[in-house]
């Protein structure tokens, strides 16, 4: 049976342009087919177990031209896949998309269109800029400035310059000379508010403005980067009045996240939230070891009440063990069990399964986890921790200080480090200075320098949660920040102070 085709717009790079549908049917793909102006942070949503197909297309160098393109989807499609062409903006926008329709339809090939937030519109609105206003100009008009090799660019600016309307050119950058010369040999006025718009709604966004006259020398002196977009009318001038995207205290920072994709969303949204480009890259994963007997005895014995506390160490901890837990009995079994958690997150996790933690550190790491609780427990005590494989020590030692303890250390999930994404870490690591890679834990360090074997280290600019995760990135010789506390809140602060510092590093170099 023949699969289907979905032909997806991306928006113009931030990944919360990405429609709702177009979420929903990448979540489901079985292969996905993209552009290179996709962003980075949607490129992530790709499925794991997806096929990904790049066919990066920038001006002028076609990595796969598109009558390939368009049989590769048929290809896959016929052989019975979910395929979703994944492009930047909209896709039916200077996007070839109707082409790509062309051969499914001779096959009797179904496909559905997601309606994509082009380039044209977000990226002046990412820049304070409305493509419209009532006491300005009413039409907006977009135009490819895309000429063909050799040839020159043929347009009717008289036309053009007749509607009075906000002008928008897309993939006009090389023509930026023509296009302004064009509007002025038409008589449009040089004054004429004009502006260049380069690589809008992410970390990297800037703009140039100027006036038609002036804009193309404007542009050669501080030279300008693609994608960009060249946006010509009075509305232009409102943009320092309107700009908003680059007051949001994490503008400009590209974050890697690494942990887990199933735990990464309330940090990758709290970094979101203050304006920062997320990229998540899960470092590690956790799978639940089978036919473990000492947890299924554990759990038997919490009904001749065996233990008083159970200490969980992780999210995953708690999830692993109460989802055996069910399989038995439910959360009553737990009659007369203190529980202790070592921070915050791992307390949210307990809360699902209406649970609240006796104890909690003030420090939310092992040690102090240990050396806390093993003050507050009494002589004799019998405690369960069912954690990861290979758990830190420390808070064992610290609680073996009791007096006649008896400690269950049961491993009851293991991590495991994660290959190479869709993204090539080189060029990610490379492609700018305000770069960050979020770590909440020393196994996510260890498994993001597995991803990055061989390339320099020194160059990682790691934001950590807590000592233990620092020291793991400093003996790698990472670069390191470290939060305050073991929290996200603490972790996105410190990710805020880590920028502002190299930030001052850097105008300081400048002077
Ligand atoms: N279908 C896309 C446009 C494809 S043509 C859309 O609807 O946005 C490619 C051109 O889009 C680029 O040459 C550039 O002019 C523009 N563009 C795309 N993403 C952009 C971005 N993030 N910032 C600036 N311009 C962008």
């Amino acid at each position: 049976m023949n699969g289907k085709v979905w032909l997806i717009g991306a928006g113009p790079g931030d990944h919360g342009l990405l429609t709702l549908r177009g979420k929903d049917v990448l979540e489901q793909a079985e292969v996905v087919v993209y552009d290179a102006l996709v962003g980075q942070g949607i490129l992530c949503m790709m499925p794991d177990n997806a096929e990904r197909i790049s066919v990066g297309k920038r001006s002028g160098d076609h990595t796969l031209p598109q009558d390939e393109i368009n049989a590769l989807l048929l290809t896959k499609a016929m052989q019975g896949k979910r395929v979703v062409r994944l492009k930047g903006g909209d896709p039916f926008l200077f996007g070839r998309g109707g082409e790509e329709l062309e051969l499914l339809i001779e096959h009797d090939i179904p496909y559905e269109i997601v309606p994509g937030v082009t380039s044209a519109f977000a990226v002046p609105a990412y820049n304070g800029i409305p493509v419209t206003h009532r006491d300005i100009c009413s039409s907006v008009h977009i135009i490819t400035g895309h000429r063909k090799k050799g040839r020159v660019l043929s347009l009717d600016f008289k036309a053009l310059c007749a509607m009075h309307g906000t002008l928008v050119f897309l993939m006009g950058i090389a023509a930026l000379p023509d296009i302004c010369g064009g509007l002025l040999d038409a008589g449009m006025d040089p004054k004429t508010p004009a502006a260049v718009l380069e690589r809008g709604t992410t970390a990297a966004q800037k703009r140039v403005i100027g006036t038609v006259g002036s804009l193309t020398s404007l542009c050669t002196k501080q030279k300008v980067q693609t994608p960009a977009i060249i946006v010509v009318g009075d509305v232009c001038a409102l943009s320092e009045r309107f700009a908003w995207y680059e007051k949001l205290p994490l503008f400009g920072v590209k974050a890697v996240v690494t942990r887990p994709k199933e735990r990464s969303s309330a940090l990758s949204s709290m970094l979101r939230q203050k304006g920062a480009e997320v990229i998540e890259l899960p470092a590690i994963d956790t799978k639940p070891l089978v036919g473990n007997t000492r947890l299924d005895d554990a759990i038997t014995s919490l009904l001749k009440k065996k233990y008083d506390w159970l200490v969980f160490t992780s999210p995953a901890g708690v999830k692993t063990f109460f989802s055996r837990l069910m399989q038995t009995g439910d959360c009553r079994m737990l009659n007369g069990v203190q529980i202790a958690v070592i921070g915050q997150g791992t307390q949210k996790e307990l809360m699902n399964y209406g649970l609240k933690a006796d104890f909690i550190p003030s420090v939310y790491d092992g040690q102090t986890l240990g050396r806390e609780l093993a003050e507050k427990t009494q002589a004799g005590a019998r405690m369960l921790i069912p954690r990861a494989a290979a758990g830190n020590q420390e808070l064992v030692e610290e609680l073996r200080r009791v007096e006649n303890v008896t400690i269950d250390d049961i491993p009851i999930y293991e991590t495991r480090y994660k290959e190479m994404g869709i993204l090539d870490l080189k060029t990610l690591l490379e492609s700018g200075d305000m770069i960050f890679t979020m770590f909440t834990s020393a196994s996510t360090v260890k498994g993001f320098a597995r991803i990055a074997a061989g390339l320099d280290m020194t160059r990682v600019k790691a934001v950590c949660i807590g000592k233990q995760t620092q020291a793991e990135a400093a003996r790698f010789g990472m670069n390191t920040w470290t939060a305050e506390r073991a929290t996200l809140e603490a972790l996105t602060e410190c990710l805020q102070n880590a920028a502002y510092e190299l930030r001052n590093k850097e105008r300081e170099a400048m002077v």
